[in-house]
């Protein structure tokens, strides 16, 4: 196997630094911030719009892509890469998580996860095995293993036990080892997921043991989901330094622009997130100067674009005037042009993080936009 990531430059400040990650459909740079197209789209957004967006890889979910079209359309259809358009880099989540969370008759055993189908309640099974083939029948260039995520807040509104995290963690590792077992085309790379909800001692755990299979990049799962940021902190930098160091790092469903800067500073490389196109979808714009909802009665009459500092299509050519008024109306256009507006803003600040790492200042960057996110205009 060769090494398909490589760093570029360590930083100056923390643990933040810039790479290139090689696949067979292209490279990419990291810190990077993949568009989430659960089905196979980033909704509203062709592959043509994300080219001249800027992306640079995508992310699909296996679950949903396995119960609509179901991966053997996928497969017959070239893959991915074929079926979509979206001929460049794509990383496929696993599953597990939308399925834990989704479906409400959900059994977990050690041999992976057994549920109803919300689409037509026949028995589904779910395991680290399976979860691979389906994987290599989207054929996507990154692959993610089947974990066993309980969220940090249960769905009774309590934290879940010691008992109950350090059970799923276990199982997480032993999920891991078996995905390494099962046979995967080379083009294809292995994230293995470190778990431990909201302890300590089983993050790091976890870090450990996962960290010491021979993945081609690890990922951290279950967080995001309202923990303190102080401590998600704490667990990045502390993972940084136990998983190999020449590997990439993913904060998976993260986050906000102030959760990456945080986490890049942490050692993460690869972000997903669905808020800047279902942000976008709701009229919610993130700025140069904070966030703001287009729909407000007080732009009615507004001239000004999204953001004055901007260079995107929408912000080139719309006034929020026009596009509240696309909002009231409900014309789709105004869901689309946002999310294109958003898209542009994460490429751009990925764009500005690397830059900076790379020039040595990205400790004045990070203080500067950690200030300036926490605005709402
Ligand atoms: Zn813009």
């Amino acid at each position: 196997m060769t090494d398909r990531f490589s760093i570029i430059k360590n930083g100056n400040y923390q643990h933040e630094r810039t790479g290139i990650f090689a696949t067979f459909h292209g490279n990419f740079p990291t810190p990077t911030f993949m568009p989430v197209a659960t089905y196979g789209v980033v909704r509203g957004v062709s592959a043509h719009d994300l080219r001249k967006l800027g992306a640079k890889v995508v992310l699909a979910n296996t679950y949903h892509l396995h119960e609509r079209p179901g991966e053997n359309v996928v497969r017959k259809l070239g893959g991915l890469h074929g079926f979509t358009g979206w001929r460049g880099p794509w990383l496929t989540d696993s599953g597990g998580f939308q399925v834990t969370s989704l479906s409400s008759k959900v059994t977990i055993t050690d041999n992976g996860v057994s549920f109803r189908s919300p689409l037509d309640g026949k028995l589904r099974d779910l395991t680290p095995e399976n979860a691979i083939r389906i994987q290599g029948a989207l054929n996507s260039d990154i692959a993610m293993v089947l974990d066993h995520c309980v969220p940090v807040t249960d769905r009774g509104g309590g934290k879940p036990s010691y008992s109950q995290v350090k059970d799923a963690t276990k199982r997480t590792y032993h999920w891991a080892k078996r995905s390494l077992r099962e046979a995967r085309d080379s083009s294809q790379s292995l994230f293995g997921i470190i778990q431990g909800g909201e302890y300590p001692v089983l993050r790091r755990k976890s870090a450990n043991d996962i960290g010491s299979l021979d993945f081609e990049g690890y990922a951290h799962g279950g967080l995001g989901l309202g923990e303190d940021l102080l401590f998600r902190d704490d667990v990045l930098e502390e993972a940084s330094q136990i998983v190999p160091h020449d590997k990439p790092r993913y904060l998976m469903g993260l986050g906000r622009p102030s959760d990456i800067i945080r986490a890049v500073a942490r050692g993460i490389d690869f972000f997903d997130c669905v808020l800047p196109t279902r942000h976008g979808r709701h009229g919610v714009v993130f700025t140069s100067e904070g966030s703001l909802n287009l729909k407000a009665a007080r732009l009615a009459e507004s001239n000004e674009p999204p953001d004055l500092n901007c260079s995107c299509h929408t912000c080139q050519n719309f006034s929020r005037s026009y596009l509240r008024h696309l909002f009231r109306i409900k014309d789709q256009l105004a869901g689309r042009l946002a999310t294109f507006h958003n898209l542009h803003h994460y490429f751009h600040l990925m764009a500005e993080i690397r830059k900076t790492i790379s020039q040595g200042n990205f400790r004045e960057f990070s203080n500067a936009k950690l200030a300036l996110y926490e605005r709402v205009l």
